[in-house]
């Protein structure tokens, strides 16, 4: 089947607004929808709310043996309150520069992923196959993946291998942490602020458990990741000036690195703040695979020999920002897992979002040459 040519296929994904919250993933999933199974792809659509879906789209492979697997979301960021320079979801071209909001992140690796893949199809059935998942509201905590998690059976299944195509400007990377969001919520006794000692102030109970959470270890660091971190984001607390609070509250973004159990973390927690109930807002775990695994090391020469090295670093790099992958990966049996995309990572939620075009092509010929190398095995 001719494929669209890569360019086209993001300016159009990019023209659709999936802007979440509130998320709109409908026209897109059902225009890649019609894309793929005219080309051969039995494809399902999952709605998870009201115009918000899910499309998995499965080649099943003739020589059996587990599919590979490829993964991007169809919503975006707000466009944020400056102003832009360009139209977000006009897809202007300037400068070798595809503009709009979700260009980036990441709309050129979806549109690459399935420019690369449809002109093979016959020689991917013949193969162990390839299934597409392109969720929608992965911006607001992996929303579309874990309604994936929750579908009816069948719609994941065990992936040989999963490439995520976030942001990496072509470099492949292994990994990236965890989040655990949490809100602590402190509760007190309220009473008139001219005789406090009749109420129980919540609001020093916050800033006490403050001072004791900047002591806590959060966990071991890991020799690629680095080391966990912890950040307090937000406090609220108290209504009038006049008042004892009763309740005040704060929020923890913690990001962890593999080794660390969330559920321990939240445990250990827990103890060292007491009197404070820890709710949990997102729950990710981390992403890592073995750079030595022979498929993510044949990848990685790949990416070389297309992007050349540039001068940067060929050790195994991760990144900050989570992904699907934290969600799909447990879900498809802990393949070997890559993010690798054509966007800039640092265009990423930003005001006039670009994708470099030479990016965007050189990611076609490599996720080509990823997907014969996937065939010749
Ligand atoms: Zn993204």
């Amino acid at each position: 089947m001719l494929a669209p040519d890569p360019i086209e296929l993001t300016r159009k994904l990019v023209a659709s607004d999936t802007i979440n919250p509130p998320g709109d993933e409908e026209w897109s999933a059902r225009y890649l929808a019609q894309i793929l199974s005219a080309a051969g792809f039995d494809v399902k659509l999952q709605r998870f709310g009201e115009r918000r879906f899910n499309l998995v789209a499965k080649l099943a492979g003739a020589q059996g043996g587990k599919p590979l697997g490829f993964t991007g979301h169809l919503d975006t960021v707000p466009l944020g309150t400056v102003e832009w320079t360009h139209d977000a979801h006009g897809g202007e071209v300037a400068d070798g520069r595809l503009y709009g909001r979700g260009s980036s992140d990441m709309k050129a690796g979806i549109a690459a992923f399935i420019v690369a893949c449809l002109p093979m199809i016959d020689t991917l059935r013949a193969s162990h196959g390839l299934q597409l998942i392109l969720t929608g509201g992965e911006e607001t905590g992996c929303d579309g993946a874990h309604a994936l998690t929750r579908a009816e059976p069948g719609m994941l299944e065990p992936l040989g291998a999963l490439i995520v195509g976030e942001p990496t400007s072509n470099r492949v990377v292994v990994g990236h942490k965890g989040a655990l969001w949490l809100r602590g919520t402190a509760r007190g006794v309220t009473a008139h602020g001219a005789m406090p000692q009749e109420g129980v102030n919540a609001i020093y109970k916050v800033a006490e458990a403050l001072r004791k959470i900047q002591q806590f270890e959060v966990g071991a660091a890991h020799p690629v990741m680095g080391a966990p971190t912890l950040n307090v984001g937000t406090i609220q607390g108290g209504l009038n000036i006049n008042s004892v609070p009763d309740r005040a509250e704060f929020s923890v973004d913690m990001r962890t690195v593999p080794g660390i159990r969330h559920a321990c973390v939240v445990d250990r927690l827990h103890d060292h703040l007491a009197d404070i109930e820890l709710s949990p807002i997102i729950d990710l775990p981390p992403v890592y695979s073995d750079p030595e695994d022979s498929w993510i090391a044949r990848v990685s020469g790949l990416a070389r020999a297309r992007r050349g090295t540039d001068g940067a670093s060929q050790a195994p790099c991760t990144v900050q920002f989570f992904t699907d992958a934290a969600v799909l990966s447990p879900a498809t049996g802990h393949p070997p897992t890559i993010i690798l995309g054509p966007g800039e990572p640092e265009m990423a939620h930003k005001t006039d979002e670009y994708c470099r075009v030479d990016r965007l092509l050189e990611a076609v010929d490599l996720y080509r040459d990823i997907l014969i190398d996937w065939v010749a095995q």
